[in-house]
């Protein structure tokens, strides 16, 4: 039998309307999707051990004999305990296990049985709780390679495990996208074997194969859509801006502009003097200036007649840049409006009046406008500024409010070069690598805390809001535990605020805040109504307040690298001499090395850099953060040789077929726009 794919999962046996919800909560609502849901690690069980090599803590494999009668009790409740020990020829090990009356009056003393279990106890004696248990010549059921899947409440491995076999064994089988010839020529498993192989793996290399595979599908089919959508952008044509003299503009600026910045602002002038659609990213690192590039593209679009218009993802962001360029772009007879979540209905109006007429050159706002209906006149370029959620999806939407628009985007996220070209192939790519000169170096300290350096910690920050400074001070708050860390940060802030700071006004900030009154307390930081103000990750990259000049973050090791490093960015940003303390209380060597590296660079490339190699992409790119395409399984850092296989493969289809028209390639085709559907509707 065929099942078709796209079915709901409800359709599968042993899949009813609870088990429905609570498996859309790992994102399988149908039958591919659970096909696809790959298991995250694999419990290997090839070896078997004896009782005498035991490591504790460890789960082991291994055949022993009961050697003595099966106790069984009557615990709390209708806890039913029974215990008995084991042996070989190495040793004993006491095995322990929880109301499963059914599976012990099946054993017997004296007779040989194999377990799977994790080697608990002391050292005097080693214990094994609720082993999985089988007569030891039925050994091969409990040993092999077994997949270890996401879980969420109420699904357990075994369930999922049970769903995949009924899937696999019975009737399931997937469309091949790929040609023969495709598969041979890039030594891929076709679909079927390694949809087998990645579920139920024959060995660890097979599990390599398959998931090679896979991956190489996923970024096979990400590149094509990259590249169809570079396709259509190369067709567009503009208007070319001829006038690029941007004398006026640097007279009156204070500072003398770095070579890295002045090597960008070359690239977009090139960008946009010539007849193709300028799509740029620009990368620098904080405060390497990326906001007068931004206010120097803008100028060179209103000198040839255009509007533009820059975005950033909050009120805050939006108005600083508006208060920090507006005087500037004034003394050059530049129109400019901002429009943000503050501004009211009426004001709106009149500013798309303004818009409309081509009396405003220059709008500020929020990533919200491109969701509105603001409409310019003359439209010549968008910038997205501090945007780190940019996938496919959101440049589409940014590419269809102008067909023929220029588009910047700006990102303070390190990414390696060689990974930014690959990863947003549909983007030329300028990199700020340069910090002007004179910036005075963070100090930063990575502390181990208990109580008396908690009190140092205390009185230094105390010295600094005597001399009239302003402290940040950052709690983690992530998402899978974010109650918890809530109820933390809070009593931290009552405890600075009742207890520690009592002279300062203490405010608080966290993530789960409307934005409105996360904007009002931003504010009060910025006029100085608040001299210490605790918060959850919600401090906006970029947001400039040159008066602070203490950065504490709370339980450092969980952050990535990146992410201390752009908070650090909020402090050192006026004259001050200023300060960055990572405060753990976990004393693992390995955590303390990883925050020592921010002790040692203020570099943001060199930061993520270190960081990758000694933890693995996984944290640093962390979707939700970085907004870098979700993939299943393929990971951009660990699969570089595939990505670029996979992109060398994508080229070769897109120049042989660019439409995905032969016949041979329908299948694939089906399945790209499947996948891709958004997108394709722009790039068609
Ligand atoms: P980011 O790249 O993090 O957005 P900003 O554009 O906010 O950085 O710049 C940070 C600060 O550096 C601003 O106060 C800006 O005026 C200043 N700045 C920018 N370029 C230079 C330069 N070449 N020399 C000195 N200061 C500069
Ligand atoms: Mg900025």
């Amino acid at each position: 039998m065929k099942i078709d794919i796209d079915k709901d999962i409800t359709y599968l046996r042993g899949v009813g309307e609870k088990r429905a919800s609570q498996l859309e909560k790992i994102g399988i609502t149908t039958v591919r999707d659970l096909i696809t849901h790959f298991p995250r690690l694999y419990e290997e069980r090839n070896n078997i051990k004896t009782i005498g090599e035991f490591l504790f803590g460890e789960y082991v494999l291994f055949k022993a004999k009961i050697i003595n009668k099966i106790v069984t009790r009557r615990a709390r409740g209708k806890l039913i305990v029974s215990s008995f020990f084991v042996g070989d020829n190495t040793g004993t090990i006491k095995i322990v296990v929880f109301n499963q009356q059914f599976l012990i009056n099946t054993l017997k003393e004296g007779e040989e049985y194999a377990f799977y279990g994790k080697v608990e106890g002391n050292v005097l004696r080693f214990e094994m709780h609720n082993p999985e248990i089988v007569s030891s010549n039925k050994i091969e059921t409990i040993s092999g390679i077994k997949p270890i899947y996401p879980l969420t409440k109420g699904i357990t491995n075994n369930y999922i495990i049970s769903l995949m076999r009924t899937l696999i064994n019975e009737s399931l089988e997937m469309e091949e996208i790929f040609t023969n010839e495709f598969l041979n020529k890039y030594d891929l498993y076709n679909i079927n074997k390694a949809m087998n192989e990645i579920h139920f793996p024959s060995s660890l290399d097979e599990i390599e194969k398959a998931r090679h595979r896979h991956v190489f599908e996923e970024l096979y089919l990400y590149q094509l859509a990259l590249m169809s959508i570079r396709l259509k952008q190369e067709k567009q044509t503009n208007m070319p801006m001829k006038n690029t003299d941007i004398s006026k503009l640097i007279k009156l600026l204070n500072f003398e502009l770095t070579n890295a910045q002045k090597n960008t602002i070359k690239e977009i002038t090139k960008d946009l003097s010539s007849d193709k659609v300028m799509n740029r990213l620009v990368q620098g690192d904080v405060g390497s200036g990326k906001t007068i590039v931004a206010a120097i593209a803008m100028y060179i679009a209103v000198i040839n007649g255009y509007q533009a218009a820059i975005m950033a993802p909050t009120t805050i962001l939006a108005t600083q840049h508006y208060e920090d360029l507006k005087p500037m772009y004034d003394k050059l007879g530049i129109k400019t409006q901002i429009i943000t979540g503050k501004t009211t209905k009426k004001q709106k109006s009149e500013i798309n009046k303004l818009l409309l007429n081509g009396e405003v050159n220059i709008l500020f706002g929020t990533h919200a406008i491109i969701e509105e209906d603001v409409e310019f006149s003359k439209m010549g370029l968008v910038i997205t500024d501090e945007q780190h959620r940019f996938g496919v999806r959101h440049r589409m939407e940014l590419a269809k409010k102008g067909e023929k628009v220029n588009t910047l985007v700006m990102s303070a996220t390190p990414i390696p070069r060689t990974l930014a070209m690959t990863m947003y192939s549909d983007l030329d790519l300028s990199i700020i690598d340069e910090l002007p000169a004179g910036r005075k170096v963070i100090k930063t300290n990575a502390v181990y805390v208990n109580e008396s350096m908690e009190k140092r910690i205390n009185t230094f920050i105390s010295k600094e809001l005597d001399k009239g400074r302003q402290v940040y001070v950052v709690c983690p708050l992530i998402e899978e535990n974010e109650d918890l860390d809530l109820t933390a940060a809070t009593s931290l802030y009552e405890q600075y605020k009742n207890e520690v700071f009592i002279n300062y006004n203490v405010g608080f900030l966290n993530g789960k805040m409307k934005n409105k009154e996360k904007d009002e307390i931003m504010t009060k930081f910025k006029s100085k109504e608040i001299d210490l103000l605790v918060s959850t990750t919600v401090i906006e990259v970029g947001v400039n307040v040159p008066n602070a000049t203490i950065m504490v973050v709370e339980d450092a090791e969980r952050f990535g690298l990146a992410s201390l490093h752009q908070l650090r960015g909020r402090v050192g940003r006026g004259s001050y001499e200023s300060y960055c303390i990572l405060k753990t209380k976990k004393q693992a060597l390995s955590s303390m090395k990883r925050l020592k590296i921010m002790e040692s660079s203020n570099d943001g490339f060199n930061i993520a850099e270190q960081d990758l190699e000694l933890r693995g992409p996984g944290d640093f790119f962390g979707t939700r953060q970085h907004g870098l395409p979700e993939f299943k399984l393929a990971d951009l850092m660990k699969n570089m040789t595939t990505l670029k296989l996979a992109t060398d493969a994508a080229k070769h289809t897109m120049s042989d077929d660019p439409g995905l028209k032969k016949e041979e390639n329908q299948k694939l085709s089906n399945e790209f726009k499947r996948k891709f559907k958004e997108q394709l509707e722009y790039a068609n």
